[in-house]
C-alpha cells in the first residue's frame, strides 16, 4: 500500500528508504510475530514464569534470524538476579534501647543481618519529595545506605515494604529510618526469607559501519503483567499492545536495517523484562553501557490502535526536553505520517517506560506510541488482544519510526541530550 503521497514528495533518499519500508515490512509478519507474543500460551508474559522464558527465546532466536549479533557476550540473553525477600524478624536498637521496628525498613539480600550505622553512608529523603520514586532509587543505587526519612512520611513509610518484593541482588545493605531516631549507635539484626529469580533482556546488535561507538537504541518490553481475574471468562492479559505491538516492532526494524547494509552508527534492538514491575530491565541494561555512548533511544509501546488523530500517525513523550522529536519530525516530511508531541501530559508517560531510566542519564531516550491514554478501552485488561488492533496501520507505523530515525542511523543527525536537571 501506498504511505507516501507522490505529490509531496520531496526527496529521492526519502523515495528510495520508503520503497525498500514497503517492501520489507510486511502485515502479515508483523501478524505472525505479535500473534504468538500475544497469544494465551505466552499466560501474559508475566516476569518469573516459564512463558516469559519462552517469550525471550523466542526474540532472541528471531534477533539471530534477522542476523543481528549479540551484546557483550556470547548470548542475546542479557540475564540478572533478583531477589524477593520475606521478613521473618527484626530487632533495632538505639543507645542500647529497643526502638519501635515500624520505624526501620531493612533491603538486604542476606538472610541473617546484623549491621551498625555507625560507619553507613548517609542518604535523606526530605519533606516534599516523592518518597517512593527516591526510596527505589536508593534501593537501585547498589550502594549501602542510611536513608533518614522525614517525619512528614510518617503515615506512608511501611508501606516502603513494597521494595523487598523485587530487588536487584546485591552485597549493599539499605536501612530506612523514619523521623529523628539518633542513629550514632543504631543497630539492626534481621532476618528474611530470601528468594532469587533470573531475569533477562534480550539484545541483539547491528554494529555500525564507521561511528561503531555511536548506539541508536530500539526498544520495547515484553513482560506483561501475567493471569488474573476472569474477564467474561478470560484470565489471561495477553497484553498484545502492551507491549508485544513494540516488540515486534523491534524486531521488523532489526531486519529492515539489517537488509539495508547502511546503517553508520551502532543499532541496539532491547527487548527489556521485568518493565510492569518496575522497569528492571532497562535499569539493568543502563548500566552494561556507558550513556555518553547512546545518541538516542527510540522507545516503542503500545502502537497497536490507531491514535487520536487517526491512522498514520503516532506521539512523541517527552517532546520538550530534546530536539529529537523535531528531527523525526522533518524526517517524515512528505511522507503520510505525523508525530506529534504527547497530548496527556498530565499522564506523565514521559517516566512511566523504560525510555525514563535512559533520559535520566542524559540520553534523548522517548517513547513513540499511539495508545489514547485517556480512553483506550483494553489498557491493561484481558482484552488487551491482537483482535482489537489495527496491524495495518500498526505495520506502518514501524515503518514510519524507521524513516523517522534515517538521519540519526546515518550520522546527519544528533539530537541534543535531556537535561537532567530538569526532570522530576
Ligand atoms: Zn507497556
Amino acid at each position: 500500500m501506498a504511505f507516501i503521497k507522490p505529490m509531496t514528495l520531496v526527496t529521492g533518499v526519502l523515495l528510495t528508504s520508503a520503497t525498500a519500508f514497503a517492501q520489507q515490512i510486511k502485515v502479515a509478519d508483523v501478524t505472525k510475530t505479535i500473534s504468538f507474543l500475544a497469544s494465551d500460551e505466552m499466560r501474559g508474559r508475566q516476569v518469573y514464569s516459564p512463558e516469559i522464558d519462552k517469550a525471550a527465546d523466542f526474540i532472541a532466536a528471531e534477533f539471530k534470524k534477522a542476523g543481528l549479533l549479540p551484546f557483550g557476550g556470547s548470548s542475546y540473553l542479557q540475564s540478572f538476579v533478583m531477589v524477593s525477600a520475606t521478613q521473618q524478624t527484626i530487632n533495632a536498637q538505639a543507645d542500647g534501647k529497643e526502638i519501635d521496628s515500624k520505624t526501620v525498613v531493612v533491603l538486604t539480600s542476606k538472610p541473617e543481618l546484623s549491621l551498625s550505622a555507625a560507619n553507613m553512608q548517609v542518604a535523606t529523603i526530605q519533606a516534599g519529595d516523592n518518597l517512593f520514586s527516591k526510596a527505589f532509587e536508593y534501593a537501585g543505587s547498589g550502594k549501602s545506605l542510611l536513608v533518614k526519612v522525614d517525619e512528614s512520611f510518617s503515615d506512608r513509610f511501611s508501606r516502603l515494604v513494597f521494595l523487598k518484593r523485587n530487588f536487584f541482588k546485591t552485597d549493599a545493605d539499605i536501612v530506612f529510618v523514619l523521623g529523628n531516631i539518633d542513629t550514632k549507635n543504631l543497630l539492626i539484626k534481621a532476618t528474611h526469607t530470601i528468594k532469587e529469580n533470573k531475569l533477562a533482556n534480550v539484545v541483539g546488535v547491528l554494529p555500525g559501519k564507521k561511528l561503531k561507538d555511536d548506539y541508536v537504541i530500539f526498544s520495547g518490553h515484553y513482560d506483561h503483567i501475567g493471569t488474573g481475574k476472569p474477564e467474561n471468562g478470560d484470565s489471561i492479559y495477553n497484553g498484545a499492545n502492551d507491549d508485544a505491538s513494540g516488540i515486534t516492532a523491534i524486531i521488523e526494524l532489526a531486519k529492515h536495517f539489517k537488509a539495508q547494509k547502511n546503517n553508520e552508527r551502532t543499532l541496539i534492538f532491547a527487548a527489556f523484562t521485568a518493565e510492569e514491575v518496575g522497569g528492571f530491565g532497562s535499569q539493568y541494561f543502563s548500566k552494561q553501557l556507558s550513556p555518553e555512548k547512546v545518541i538516542a533511544m527510540f522507545n516503542i509501546e503500545m502502537i497497536g490502535t490507531d491514535s487520536k488523530w487517526g491512522k498514520n500517525s503516532a506521539y512523541i513523550t517527552g517532546y520538550e526536553k530534546t530536539n529529537m522529536g523535531d528531527i523525526l519530525q522533518k524526517n517524515l516530511k512528505g511522507s503520510a505520517f505525523t508525530f506529534h508531541p504527547d497530548p496527556y501530559p498530565d499522564q506523565q508517560l514521559f517516566y512511566r517506560s523504560d525510555n525514563a531510566t535512559l533520559a535520566r542519564l542524559g540520553v534523548p531516550a522517548h517513547t513513540i506510541s499511539t495508545s489514547k491514554m485517556d480512553s483506550e478501552p483494553n489498557y491493561h485488561k484481558a482484552s488487551d488482544e491482537v483482535k482489537t488492533l489495527d496491524l495495518v496501520n500498526m505495520t506502518e507505523i514501524i515503518k514510519s519510526i524507521g524513516i523517522s530515525a534515517q538521519t540519526i542511523i546515518s550520522g546527519k543527525d544528533t539530537p541534543s541530550r535531556v537535561d537532567t536537571k530538569e526532570l522530576r
